[in-house]
């Protein structure tokens, strides 16, 4: 596994966010973790990234303990998040931002780093026409796409994509889908915190789903999508 989650409870105050969750991801695979709001999926996730302080249980990312490490440390270990809401730095261009996704890398100037951003603007040729354009100037889709970008140049080995298709058009959801596909089948492991269960399922080699807070059920992508009561509660009963 590269990552393991194991009993994680995490806090705000008083308010159990998320309780005893437990969980693996396998190296290569895509994971989900779906659920209605305020289930716990964003804090999960930046508690993976180290932005929340764990109350008990553990992480571990590649055989090593990473409960309480910095989130700069994970980063350089090889996660890295694409928040929900996109998070990109409005003032700065494209290339900005990207170049910020890339911040604790020493090899900036090599041909390393030229190859990772020939490969965002691969997956995103809409970035490519608007390196040089304020990302605060650009479509909710257009951010998204960037916000991907960004997490992906830092070089990830698990990549965090905190509802990347939410506030989408039905066209634009189907390609962020994809490019998470191209991006998998490029060697990165991705865990997909999304609303838009049917898409997550249909991607997801495993699959988790969060109630208030614990993990009710587990399965691969095709189980559960086939599974009657998820078909009810989360896929609209078709
Ligand atoms: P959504 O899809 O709506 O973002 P979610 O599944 O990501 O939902 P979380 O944002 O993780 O859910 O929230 C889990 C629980 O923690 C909710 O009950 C929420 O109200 C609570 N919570 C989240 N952030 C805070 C905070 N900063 N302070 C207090 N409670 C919070």
């Amino acid at each position: 596994m590269l990552l393991e989650v194991e009993g994680l409870c995490v806090n705000y105050g008083h308010i159990e966010a998320i309780r005893d969750v437990t969980f693996g991801v396998e190296e290569g695979t895509v994971a989900t973790l779906i659920g209605a709001n305020g289930a716990g999926k964003t804090t999960t996730l930046k508690t993976l990234s180290g932005l929340r302080k764990v109350r008990a249980g553990a992480v571990r990312f590649d055989g090593k303990d990473i409960t309480h490490a910095p989130p700069y440390q994970r980063v350089l270990l090889g996660i890295s998040q694409s928040p929900e809401g996109r998070g990109c730095f409005p003032g700065m261009t494209v290339l900005e931002n990207l170049d910020m996704g890339a911040f604790l890398r020493k090899d900036r100037k090599s041909a390393a780093y030229r190859a990772d951003l020939d490969r965002v603007f691969d997956l995103f040729p809409r970035l490519k026409e608007r390196e040089r354009q304020a990302a605060g100037s650009m479509s909710g889709g257009e951010q998204q796409m960037l916000a991907i970008g960004r997490a992906l140049m830092a070089k990830p080995r698990l990549l965090l994509l905190d509802e990347p298709s939410m506030g989408l058009a039905p066209k634009l959801i189907q390609q962020i889908f994809t490019i998470i596909g191209e991006i998998n089948q490029q060697g990165t492991t991705v865990l997909l915190v999304e609303q838009n269960a049917a898409q997550a399922l249909k991607r997801a080699d495993t699959a988790h789903i969060l109630e208030t807070g614990e993990i009710v059920r587990s399965g691969s992508g095709r189980e559960l999508s086939g599974d009657d009561s998820v078909k009810a509660a989360y896929l609209g009963g078709d």
